[in-house]
């Protein structure tokens, strides 16, 4: 049977959120039902509520990184309980059969990874995210939330956590290493907690300075504004690594230069319009310019367990229902601290 849950949905692009009712499918074998406590806002939620990637289907409810408590599980369920603390992040489902998906990288796999909203099942389904009080999703799509961790704090994980402990283990982030950290908002703040929890000496490079006392408190050795633009040349081949959370127009060459022989720069922020690069900036100390996405199911797992057993998560905001469109302005003008998340049980009663 399906349920009808809460939820907070924008009708069309840039419109204002409103108190929707929407439908759950009813429970499949291997399918879970989720009660959602806390979901976080991601930037990529703006850019595709504001049609920034391009057309996307409306009414949306958007939210990745949900936080909630299983209340009811199919009749195959193997991994979750009713009561279990779990997680859901971009992805609802893949094919589970190809190369991609068995080798835990279900965000590329090459039928079709079903995201968490905006998008649509293979049979027509249309998805609808974490902006709600209930979601229903495959057992293999949720994952643990470590019982040291609140589920407010932990609900960021689920998306900006692991985008950033993901290319922070690729690339080798560790004692010695030295990584700088550009954009401190939802995915710079877990970089820098994740990358100084690992052993690396880590570095903000921020618009301003005002975030400074934070960033330290976060891990960071040092913390530099990049307004002036003297650091570039102050740090100029310092770094292992870059990792670059910036949601717009990003100098790429500029951060190319601090870095040191082979290293790397990542990015994870998206910005919409395309970017531009000397290649001769890649070839003076054979570096590395190259993007990560999220991160596969088992790495998502491992990423939780990892902040648990440090004793991180997120430093979060939490609003109300009717607070969400003014939050999107904050995010927007890089006024978070340093993520927010919605209490789902604020929603009304349509
Ligand atoms: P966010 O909270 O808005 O953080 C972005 C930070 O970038 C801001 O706090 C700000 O930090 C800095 N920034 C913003 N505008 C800037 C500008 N014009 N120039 C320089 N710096 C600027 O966003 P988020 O949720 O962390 O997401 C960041 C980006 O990653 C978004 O584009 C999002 O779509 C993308 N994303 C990608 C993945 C993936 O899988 N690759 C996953 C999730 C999100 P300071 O104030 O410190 O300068
Ligand atoms: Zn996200």
């Amino acid at each position: 049977m399906t349920t009808v849950t809460r939820a907070l949905a924008v009708p069309s692009a840039s419109a204002h959120f409103e108190p929707v009712t929407i439908e759950r499918r009813a429970l499949r074998d291997h399918d879970i039902r989720i009660d959602i406590a806390y979901a976080g806002i991601c930037h990529s939620d703006i850019h595709q509520v504001r049609e920034e990637w391009g057309p996307a289907v409306f009414p949306m409810v958007p939210g990745h990184e949900i936080a909630g408590v299983v209340s009811e599980v199919g009749s195959a369920v193997t991994r979750h309980k009713v009561g279990d603390r779990v997680g859901v992040g971009c992805m609802v489902d893949s094919c589970g059969q190809c190369e991609q998906c068995l080798a835990g990288h279900e965000n590329f796999c090459q039928v079709k990874t079903v995201w968490t909203y905006n998008d649509t099942y293979p049979d027509g389904e249309i998805t609808q995210g974490g902006y709600s009080q209930q979601i229903v999703v495959a057992e293999d799509f949720a994952v643990k939330i470590p019982d040291s961790m609140e589920l407010d704090v932990a609900a960021p994980l689920l998306c900006a956590g692991v985008t950033v402990y993901n290319p922070l283990k690729r690339w080798g982030a560790g004692p010695g290493k030295k990584v700088a950290v550009v954009g401190m908002g939802g995915l710079g703040h877990m970089a820098v907690k994740i990358a100084a929890a690992m052993g690396s000496e880590v570095t903000v490079l921020s618009q301003t300075t005002s975030k400074e006392a934070d960033g330290r408190a976060f891990g960071a050795v040092d913390y530099r504004a990049t307004a002036d633009g003297s650091v570039y040349s102050e740090l100029r081949g310092t770094f292992d690594l870059v990792i670059n959370t910036v949601s717009a127009d990003v100098p790429l060459d500029r951060f190319l230069r601090m870095l040191r022989p082979f290293g790397a720069v990542v990015n994870v922020g998206l910005p919409t319009n395309p970017q531009q690069v000397r290649i001769g900036s890649l070839t003076s100390g054979d570096k590395v310019l190259t993007g990560s996405n999220i991160g596969g199911i088992p790495i998502t797992q491992e990423m939780l367990d990892f902040c648990g057993e440090h004793g991180i998560a997120a430093t979060v905001e939490t609003i109300s229902a009717d607070e969400v469109d003014k939050a999107y302005d904050r995010v927007v003008n890089s006024d978070v601290r340093y993520r927010f998340v919605i209490d789902v049980s604020t929603i009304p009663a349509t």
